[in-house]
Order: structure tokens, then sequence, then C-alpha cells
């Protein structure tokens, strides 16, 4: 018998594969196979196309796999039920050969979900670190409270995790432990004697209200460089509407306007810096 026929999995890359294809040409079956009429016999074939495996020895075949097939009169397979190649596509292997590619496909799985984690996990890590800075710059200034602290904190902080964790497995209580561990650190500081998860309770209702919450959330989620520094203006639009000489306001309005201007570069730097890192992280790894 002929050397056995490599199929895509004996290779890492498409063109490996393709230059194997056209150095050694397949002997078309059908110009042979005088019994391309006999009838089907059960056994293990796999995809060349798409690796897909169709499982005849299977005791669940039937109930499972098999329902998605189609064949002809002599039950054999027509064509691929994944990708629908032709059942030329098909080769036959034996039990030990499927075991082993379905070992080395869970391999090549389980190291890549450990990558996407690990990209995913420092990305978490960044943003959280910005926000951090962000909220305890306000709460030194005043202009924040303990309570709105901890509460926009956590907030962001899982709403963070979701978007970079969204298919993978992991830990969120792990993560709250340790956010609130952060938060504690902070009201410690400010010798605050109710704990983190009673001020969560009492103000989570209320946090899509929080305006301080929804710039943030833009900045952080949704990458829109501007919000904060829109926020901080309005904030401080409020203040100067309720001055009364119009002089000063003049010459207060001339001061929001380059201090907003400053704020928005210093912000829209910092966000793009952030961005950088995320395709970084994904192109390098
Ligand atoms: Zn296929």
């Amino acid at each position: 018998m002929a050397e056995e026929r490599k199929t895509r999995m004996d290779f890492d890359t498409d063109s490996e594969w393709y230059t194997y294809q056209v150095t050694h040409p397949e002997v078309s079956k059908d110009k042979f196979d005088t019994n391309s009429n006999k009838k089907h016999e059960k056994g293990i074939f796999m995809c060349e196309k798409c690796g897909y495996i169709i499982d005849e020895t299977d005791k669940y075949f039937d109930k499972v796999q098999g329902k998605n097939i189609k064949r002809d009169s002599q039950g054999n397979i027509l064509k691929c039920p994944k990708c629908g190649a032709d059942k030329k596509s098909l080769k036959k292997i034996d039990k030990d050969k499927k075991n082993e590619i379905l070992r080395k496909r869970r391999l090549k799985e389980e190291k890549e979900q450990t990558k996407k984690l690990d990209i995913a996990k420092e990305n978490i890590k960044d943003d959280i670190v910005d926000l951090l800075e962000d909220l305890s710059i306000r709460l030194k200034r005043g202009e924040i409270n303990v309570d709105r602290f901890v509460v926009v904190f956590m907030h962001l902080s899982q709403k963070i995790i979701d978007r970079y964790a969204k298919d993978l497995d992991i830990d969120w209580l792990d993560y709250r432990k340790s956010m609130l561990a952060m938060s504690k650190t902070v009201t410690d500081l400010y010798d605050v004697q109710i704990d983190g998860e009673t001020i969560l309770e009492e103000y989570d209702k209320n946090i899509n209200d929080d305006k301080l919450y929804l710039a943030e959330y833009k900045y952080y989620i949704e990458d829109d460089k501007y919000s904060i520094a829109d926020y901080e203006l309005s904030e401080r639009i409020k203040e100067y509407e309720n001055m009364q000489s119009n002089l000063f306001k003049e010459e207060r309005n001339r001061e929001l306007e380059e201090k907003y201007q400053e704020r928005r570069k210093e912000l829209e730097e910092k966000a793009e810096l952030r961005i950088q890192r995320r395709i970084e992280r994904n192109i390098v790894k």
C-alpha cells in the first residue's frame, strides 16, 4: 500500500498544506474505483478541508452527529456536514489517529485560551489602575465623597472586566474581592467606618444617574476620549453660571476654555496610549 496520505492537520500553515497537495497530486479515485456503488462501511472520517471528524463507530453517533449527515442510497456519506466539502475530501482514519488529532487540538485550544486570558488580565489591570488614579485624585480634591468613589470604582471595574473577558473563564468573585480591598485601602485613608459592600448596596440603584459614572463609562468602555473632559467642563459651567459679575464671568469663561482644551488633550493622549497598548498586546503575543 502507498504511503498514508497526509491531511491538513499534519501541517502548521495553509501554504505548507497547499504545497503538499501540489507536489503530491491525488490519483482520482473515481477513475479506478469500480466499487463506487459499494455499500458503505462504518468508520471514522476526517474532512481534509475543515478538519471535521465523523465517527460512525461512536456509540452516540446515531443520536447526535448522524442526524446531520446526508447519504446516498448505499449509505455513503455525500459531503462534509460542517463545510460542505465533497465526499472525496473525507479521509478514513483509525481510532488512534482520531485521538491524537483531538489531543493536539485540545492542547492548541488550551494554549490559545491561556494566551487570551493573559492579554485580558493585562488590559484589565491597565484600565483599573488608570481608573483608580483618576478617582483618587477627585477624592483628594473633594470633588467626590468616599461612597461615590467606592461605587463608581466597583461598577466600572466590573464593566472593564466584562469588556475584556467576555468569552473567557474568569473568576469575577476573586476580582471583586481584590477591588474591594483596593477600595478599602482608600476608605481607610479617609477613616470611613462603613465597608464597601454596604456602600454598594445603598448606592447601586442610583448608579445610572451619576454623571461622573457615565462619563467614565464612556471613556473606559466605549473609548470615547473626550467624555471625561466634557463632564468636567459641564461641572465647572454650573459654578460659573451662578456668578454675578459679568466682568469676572468673561475672565472665568476664558479660563474654563483653556483648562478644558488642556484636559481634553491630556485625556486623549492617555486614551490613545491605552488603545495602542491593547493593539500591541494582540500582535506581539
Ligand atoms: Zn469539512
